[in-house]
């Protein structure tokens, strides 16, 4: 029977590059994400792997629709195996100027709704004594950087919960992990990079030399490709003792 997998964000940046790759291993695949040409870059990834896809657009905003996009998927392919709480957004301010509908949003979409979908796939999984979580979390998941104070707590939040999952889901065959990746060039990052490129006059090369790649010790950006193949190891029957870790990917950053 064919493995299925739940990602969230997943048609965009890291989320996508770990579709593709679960998708390259036969996985079923639920792709979500807000990106307008969600749909067809679901259907693009599983027709180039020949597996089977479904995709939902539903917000991390809207917990009741996403507990009913879970229900959906296990009434279509009978089982969940692995889930993978990878949707995320970042909002850069001081302290004083962080405005709090953008921390509730924040908190909303980067902690709860990993909590609610952890809730939904539940009873599904402890049913099947099976079941592989993988928490997209950061390096802002075990140090801090100014201006990131929402996306700072909801990450230590995300590997806090990462191990309370672990702890309950031991007896039933469910891992659970968090992966802190250092910075990857994504649309996330990029944003970033030209926001403080366009505020201070600086070349967006130089900003993410000066302002992101000297947090890592390998002054490179990580690979999408590295947090999907940890992603897929983290999923196999292999790594059941593997879980409650906190999985740093982030070209040395933490180690100093
Ligand atoms: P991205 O912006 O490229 O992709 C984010 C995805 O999440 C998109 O598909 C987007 O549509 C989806 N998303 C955002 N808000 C949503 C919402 N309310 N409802 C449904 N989907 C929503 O970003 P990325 O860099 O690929 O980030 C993916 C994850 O990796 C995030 O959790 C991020 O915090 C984490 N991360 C990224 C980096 C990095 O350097 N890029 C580093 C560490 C951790």
């Amino acid at each position: 029977m064919q493995k299925t997998v739940l990602i969230t964000g997943s048609t965009s940046g890291i989320g996508l590059s770990i579709a593709e790759q679960f998708a390259a291993k036969g996985y079923c695949v639920a792709f979500n994400g807000l990106e307008s040409d969600g749909a067809d870059t679901a259907s693009r990834i599983a027709l180039k792997y020949k597996t089977k896809h479904m995709f939902s657009p539903v917000n991390m905003l809207d917990g009741d629709g996403l507990r009913a996009w879970v229900k959906d998927i296990q009434k279509q392919w009978g089982q969940i195996d692995v889930l993978i709480n990878n949707a995320g957004i970042q909002h850069v301010a001081t302290i004083e100027d962080f405005p709090w509908n953008k921390w509730d949003e924040l908190i909303r979409i980067n902690l709860t709704a990993p909590f609610q979908l952890i809730q939904s796939v539940w009873p599904y999984m402890k049913q099947k004594q099976f079941g592989r979580i993988i928490n997209i979390a950061s390096a802002h998941g075990l140090v801090a950087s100014p201006m990131k104070i929402a996306y700072v707590s909801a990450k230590h939040g995300l590997v806090g919960l990462t191990k309370t999952v672990a702890l309950e889901g031991a007896p039933y065959g469910i891992t659970c992990n968090a992966v802190c990746p250092g910075y990857v060039n994504t649309p996330l990052v990029e944003k970033q990079i030209n926001s403080i490129s366009k505020q201070t006059g600086q070349p967006a090369d130089q900003v993410a030399r000066e302002q992101f790649l000297s947090k890592h010790a390998v002054k490179e950006f990580i690979s999408a490709q590295s947090i999907g193949a940890m992603c897929l190891f983290l999923a196999a029957e292999e790594a059941g003792s593997i879980t409650g870790a906190t999985l740093p990917i982030d070209a040395g950053w933490t180690a100093q």
